[in-house]
């Protein structure tokens, strides 16, 4: 079947840094290659969707302001949500919804924002709000069967702990705490990262597995996405890796 169809969650309140730019990159990858890609979006009162309908469920990050204004209304999709990661829809998260599928997100006040528990790790922010994780971050993930360096965007006083499989080691930046060798959370059907930018936009391959992903799920036959042409991207990407770690061989 030649369609992924996505919900995209609280995209008016959770957008940090263009964090919906990730959905319209996806969007174009699909078009591209002339797979209908279908993108529908639920906020706060929305009607209740069926979640397991979806392909991919989407969560962008941000401050902690709105994680406290979503998460009561996130709380009511628990259920949903576990169905469809259980039915093996994708989850796809960026920092704020991140850390709020996870057990809690206590912030820099102590505030403890519950999140959904699907997952085992949990977060707490730095009490001192100057001690942010912040700039930019190089990623090494062989989520895609080949080592990558990926770049993005790190921004949050949030540090994420018992984290079992990470989404990748850290090269250049924090990662899931202050100073820590991993970034992320990961499984076959799930990405969770601190990495804006927006991701997507400037790590093609990340897109692509999660596209595969969601195609391969409704096919019998291993679908194979035709190659776009990424040169820009990997050598904008090339350019950042080499500023933040230096040149490398044989690149
Ligand atoms: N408010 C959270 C934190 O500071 C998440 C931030 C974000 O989504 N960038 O850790």
């Amino acid at each position: 079947m030649n369609k992924i169809k996505i919900l995209h969650m609280y995209a008016d309140m959770l957008d940090l840094y263009g964090d919906s730019g990730n959905m319209e990159i996806i969007g174009y990858r699909c078009k591209m290659r002339g797979i209908e890609c279908c993108i529908d979006r639920y906020s706060v009162d929305s009607e209740m969707p069926d979640f397991s309908a979806y392909d991919l469920i989407y969560i962008g990050g941000g401050a902690d302001l709105e994680q406290q204004h979503i998460a009561e209304d996130l709380q009511k999709c628990r259920q949903g949500i576990k169905s469809a990661y259980d039915n093996g829809s994708f989850l796809f998260l960026i920092c704020g919804g991140y850390q709020l599928l996870g057990r809690y997100y206590k912030d820099a006040d102590g505030v403890e924002i519950p999140g959904l528990g699907i997952f085992s790790y949990y977060t707490v922010a730095e009490p001192n709000r100057k001690k942010r994780c912040i700039g930019n971050i190089v990623v090494k993930t062989n989520i895609t069967g080949r080592e990558t360096e990926i770049v993005g965007f790190e921004n949050h006083g949030g540090q994420t702990m018992g984290v079992e499989t990470p989404f990748g080691s850290v090269v250049c930046g924090h990662g899931n705490c202050t100073g820590s060798s991993h970034e992320g959370y990961f499984e076959k059907n799930v990405i969770a990262t601190y990495m804006h930018g927006p991701c997507l936009a400037k790590n093609p391959e990340i897109s692509d597995y999660v596209i595969s992903y969601c195609l391969n799920r409704k096919s019998d036959a291993a679908v194979v996405l035709p190659e776009l042409d990424d040169a820009l991207e990997l050598k904008c990407r090339q350019v950042m890796v080499e500023r933040l770690v230096g040149k490398q061989e044989g690149k």
